[in-house]
């Protein structure tokens, strides 16, 4: 069958493990909406030894979040293209001043965000997932240094949205089918 083309922008939230990139990625094929991951793109250049890889490598190699100017400056030119069409928006953004930089981008393309979606698993979980997955930043330091810049700089962000009455919740543990049918009865709302 034809996938449907929906415009919609929205962002997913949810720790590392959570499985954002998994779900991003079954929306898109459901719903036709392109998945933006900062975290693929950030991977590209570092692949690509671009000058944006090469000053991001030393921050994802720690689990430390690359500088705000960076990210911000790789979201403007890819929503530039995309605000029209819509997007599901995977590890961006990722602390307060993100989320008020993507405001910001929005209003200037004229539209706003559709969906807040934040996906909760419990942290032992998420643990065992990132040992599984065996990306070279998923090692048991770096991913503790993960989960640390999410307790400090992401969870405020959760707050950020839900005061804005947008932020949706929902349960990340259960199959991939599961969690997507929990997130797209949201966005049916
Ligand atoms: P992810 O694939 O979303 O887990 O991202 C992997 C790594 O890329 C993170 O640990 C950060 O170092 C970096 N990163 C991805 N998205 C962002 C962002 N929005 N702000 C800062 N750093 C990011």
């Amino acid at each position: 069958m034809d996938e449907e083309t929906t415009v919609m922008r929205a962002v997913l939230l949810g720790p590392p493990g959570a499985g954002k990139g998994t779900q991003a990625d079954l929306i898109q094929k459901r719903l036709g909406v392109p998945h933006i991951s900062t975290g693929d793109l950030l991977r590209t250049a570092v692949g690509n030894r671009t000058e944006l890889g090469v000053r991001a490598k030393g921050f994802m190699d720690e689990g430390k979040l690359v500088p705000d100017d960076l990210v911000i400056g790789l979201i403007r030119e890819r929503l530039h293209d995309d605000a029209a069409e819509g997007f599901l928006l995977d590890g961006f953004p990722r602390n307060v001043s993100q989320g008020e930089a993507l405001g910001e981008l929005l209003e200037e393309s004229g539209v706003e965000l559709d969906h807040v979606v934040s996906i909760a698993v419990p942290v032992d979980e998420l643990v065992g997932r990132m040992l599984g997955r065996g990306r070279s930043d998923d090692n048991e330091d770096t991913i503790r240094a993960r989960l640390e810049v999410y307790r400090r700089e992401t969870a405020p962000l959760c707050e950020y949205y839900r005061e804005r009455g947008v932020l949706r919740e929902v349960d990340g543990v259960g199959s991939p089918q599961e969690i997507s049918r929990r997130i797209l009865s949201h966005f049916d709302a």
